[in-house]
């Protein structure tokens, strides 16, 4: 297992989509194992594949807390295939945008069908904050951020900052 780098804004490799695994094999699951490595490094409770700059559609997601057991999920492939009527706000933060918060409203549940490391056809249910970290997660792999369901004005400083940030570190892609 290793920690990957994880790739933050204005980078536009996270603006591109994500290409569906073909298969689950030993690199695909030697992937997820970094993914996880890397969120629980960071630390975080979600991370998709292009936040470690590899365009497939693959998420993990471990939401327990700090002291509880761990509880890693990984999804490859996944879909939404059903919304619920509710929504809810939750405060949002993305490894790729660090130290940058903000509340966004989602569907409350979702019905997410995916595959599993062992290459196996899943349906999962999700609410709470399941629901709205598979809705953050299943974004990136379409090339959108959380940043994209606030206002504009708050979405141009946020990004501002981070292209004056790039800038003063030098070299990375611009544009976002
Ligand atoms: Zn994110």
């Amino acid at each position: 297992m290793a920690l990957r780098p994880l790739v933050v804004i204005p980078d536009s490799i996270l603006r591109e989509p994500s290409k569906p695994l073909e298969r689950v094999d030993e690199d695909v699951r030697a992937l997820a194992k970094d993914m996880l490595e890397t969120m629980y490094d960071a630390p975080g409770i979600g991370l998709a594949a292009i936040q470690v700059a590899e365009p497939v559609r693959m998420l993990t997601i471990d939401l327990s807390r700090e002291g509880e057991e761990r509880d890693p999920h990984v999804f490859i492939n996944p879909e939404i295939v059903a919304r619920g009527d509710d929504f809810s706000t939750y405060e949002e933060g993305c490894l790729s945008i660090p130290d940058y918060y903000a509340e966004v409203e989602r569907p409350a549940s979702v019905t997410v069908n995916y595959i599993d490391l062992e290459g196996r056809q899943q349906t999962m249910e999700a609410d709470g904050l399941m629901a709205t970290c598979l809705q953050h997660e299943i974004d990136h792999l379409n090339g959108v951020l959380f940043i994209d369901h606030i206002s504009r004005l708050k979405r141009e400083m946020v990004v501002k900052k981070f292209k004056k940030l790039a800038k003063e570190r030098g070299g990375t892609r611009l544009a976002i």
